[in-house]
């Protein structure tokens, strides 16, 4: 499949006349229809409910666009359960999936009576310590061990993984807490991360499924969700197909009226903790060619870098990158696209074959919209950029300002020297 832009290049350099490249757009249009697409393909269950990641894009703007379409948000810190509280989602909207959990958040999730997932049969007493007694719900995440295959080769080994509890602990894990006092119970696992293959979810889905049946004719607790959690990939690549959410919510039912429904089990909820399924292909890294080097190698210098996006540098990982206003020329020139750190992975392409770039190019750098803003870093002592979020109607904001060094400095103990060179330097905040 051929990867296209969500906006055009006209589009592009109206909103950079506004905000400086480099910034990352998100496509709203798109993330409703997606969000609604994924609603459609789990409406065969009542009580089905997507928490949204919120690490894969941590922007109270995003986040209340989701919340409109019906999303909670899943949380693994403080820092995002405050914003999942100051949008609103408290109670059974936010879903706390932390792991190695400070005391305090457990109790600050607690207070806004987010639904609990253990990560660790120890959490139990950590849990009790920090706040007293149990909530009437509590989920406990589940880790199989071994390794787990999908279709098309696609496997992750959770034998590896420092996630979720064994079965013996998740079976000691839920007699415990009925024990206590808990009344509801959920089961969470996430085993693959971005799997482009429908068979992930409904693989998983028949895992915790049998399990669900066996915990419950075991220690008699009543199961009221579980939690296929994330995991659901994105094709990065031209050419990769795309998974079709109506199959996979099809497999998950299919598992369902397998499993669940003869044993009795046919009100149990579905809750998924998509991220990057939800928002990575609605969002893009823009930036601007404006060097170019000829040496061994050809080189174009952007104005963003690593700090702005790190998957290409951390996991190798493949952005597909167009050339605004050149989606149709050929692909002539064989580029590696580099950033400014003084670090020689600071590469969004390497060998990439592409158009000719002229300097003043804006490249739009693909599905960034998950795990892209949100793994931002300061190295270098570069700064976080703008967000903008474009509407149906071709209208814009900006619902993240670019920071600027006295963000940068804003930690350090003799802010006032700092001030100083800012003021001397004529910068407006
Ligand atoms: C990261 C994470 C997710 C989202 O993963 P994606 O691969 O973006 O879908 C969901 N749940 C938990 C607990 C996570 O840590």
């Amino acid at each position: 499949m051929r990867k296209t832009p969500f906006v055009t290049r006209e589009k592009l350099e109206e909103i950079a006349a506004q905000i400086p490249t480099p910034f990352h757009i998100y496509d709203e249009k798109g993330l409703r229809e997606n969000i609604r697409e994924i609603y459609k393909a789990f409406s065969w269950n009542p009580g089905f409910r997507e928490y949204f990641a919120v690490k894969a894009e941590p922007n109270p703007a995003i986040l209340q666009v989701l919340k409109e379409e019906g999303c909670g948000c899943d949380c693994s810190s403080l820092t995002e359960l405050m914003m999942a509280k100051a949008i609103g989602n408290t109670g059974d909207m936010t879903m706390f999936s932390s792991n190695d959990t400070p005391p305090e958040e457990y109790v600050y999730a607690t207070d806004m009576n987010a639904i609990i997932n253990l990560d660790d049969f120890t959490m139990i007493e950590s849990y009790a310590r920090a706040v007293g007694k149990f909530p009437k719900t509590m989920c406990c995440r589940y880790n199989p061990g071994g390794i787990f295959k999908v279709s098309n080769g696609i496997m992750d080994s959770p034998g590896d993984a420092k996630y979720g509890m064994t079965t013996s602990q998740l079976f000691d894990a839920f007699k415990i807490l009925k024990e206590n006092g808990v009344e509801n119970f959920g089961i969470h696992s996430f085993l693959v991360s971005n799997a482009v293959t429908n068979d992930y979810y409904p693989m998983l889905a028949k895992l915790l499924f049998e399990l669900a049946v066996e915990l419950k004719e075991e220690t008699g607790c009543h199961i009221t969700f579980i939690n296929l959690s994330g995991g659901v990939g994105i094709p990065y690549k031209p050419g990769q197909e795309k998974n079709d959410i109506m199959a996979i919510g099809e497999g998950v039912r299919k598992a369902y009226e397998a499993v669940l429904v003869p044993a009795g089990m046919g009100d149990v909820a579905i809750f998924t903790e998509m991220g990057r399924y939800v928002t990575g292909p609605y969002g893009a890294l823009v930036t601007r060619a404006i060097h170019e080097k000829h040496i061994m190698k050809e080189y174009i210098g952007v104005d963003a870098c690593a700090v702005n996006l790190m998957r290409p540098a951390m996991y190798g990982a493949y952005h597909h990158v167009t050339v605004m206003g050149k989606e149709d020329a050929p692909l002539t020139n064989m580029y590696d696209i580099v950033g400014s750190l003084c670090e020689n992975n600071d590469k969004f392409a390497i060998d990439r074959m592409l158009p000719k770039i002229d300097m003043g190019d804006l490249l739009y750098i693909h599905d960034t919209g998950a795990h892209g803003f949100a793994m931002g870093y300061n190295y270098n002592g570069k700064l976080r950029s703008a967000e903008v979020l474009l509407h149906e109607d071709g209208t814009f904001d900006m619902i993240r300002r670019a920071e600027t060094p006295k963000d940068y400095f804003a930690t350090f103990s003799n802010l006032s020297i700092y001030d100083k060179l800012i003021d001397e330097a004529g910068w407006k905040e």
